[in-house]
């Protein structure tokens, strides 16, 4: 098992909100899982969880092999980096170039300069910016942004990879497009979770669907999005 919540809640006790509400998923190693329902249901919450940017209000996360409400600062930053994620905007650096942007991920996790040279060019091919080493974010097509994201996010080959409506910005070709990349990434073993409230893509690809209604997980099922 790679990720397990375990009676999961997340309020925001000042808003009076429960966000989550008593969550339990097992997920398993290779797994391409959507996290879905409408806008406000607990998606991004559930995703920050376990990305270990905030903490439950309740309940065990367990991302792998780490007890995530055990962690150190230091610890904390070891565990990110050993997860990818992509957001929703690309969040690039737009004074960096697509390399140095790709390349930013493996120095602060101290790799030589050498591996960085070698390694950075690969992931750019497999993400399809074989050409795009110079260019600046600006330069490039939102979709094009969202692969740099994805280049980001798995260049140190992480076990899994959190996506948070990583598509929400993109017209449904480009969409179509990046979901054949993360496609690709899972099927080499990478774990994928991704959020989204595109019912069209959840229903196209035929995976795992975890469906949220107000912090409740109300479906868990392999195949479309039917509720
Ligand atoms: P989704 O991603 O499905 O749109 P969210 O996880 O963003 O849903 O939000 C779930 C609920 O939690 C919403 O009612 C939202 O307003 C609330 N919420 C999210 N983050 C915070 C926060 N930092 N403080 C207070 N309430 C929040």
């Amino acid at each position: 098992m790679i990720i397990q919540m375990v009676n999961v809640c997340k309020e925001y006790p000042k808003q009076q909100v429960t966000a989550l509400k008593d969550i339990n998923i097992n997920v398993e190693k290779g797994e391409f899982v959507f996290l879905t329902g409408k806008s406000g249901a607990g998606k991004s919450t559930m995703i920050s969880l376990l990305f270990r940017e905030e903490l439950p209000t309740n309940g065990q996360i367990v991302v792998a092999g780490r007890s995530l409400s055990r962690l150190s600062n230091k610890e904390i930053t070891v565990f990110r980096r050993n997860v990818g994620m992509v957001f929703q905007d690309s969040r690039l650096m737009a004074d960096k170039t697509v390399f140095e942007n790709v390349a930013f991920a493996m120095k602060v996790i101290e790799r030589p300069w050498a591996q960085i040279c070698e390694e950075v060019p690969k992931v750019l091919e497999r993400v399809g910016l074989k050409n795009r080493e110079k260019h600046f974010p600006h330069q490039l097509s939102g979709g094009e942004q969202q692969r740099v994201a994805v280049a980001r996010a798995i260049i140190n080959k992480p076990l899994i990879v959190f996506a948070d409506e990583p598509t929400g910005d993109l017209d449904p070709d480009t969409s179509r497009e990046l979901m054949g990349l993360l496609q690709e990434i899972n099927a080499a073993g990478t774990t994928i979770i991704m959020a989204t409230h595109d019912k069209e893509i959840v229903n196209r690809m035929q995976r795992r669907v975890l469906v949220l209604q107000h912090g409740q997980l109300v479906d868990d099922q392999v195949g479309g999005w039917l509720l």
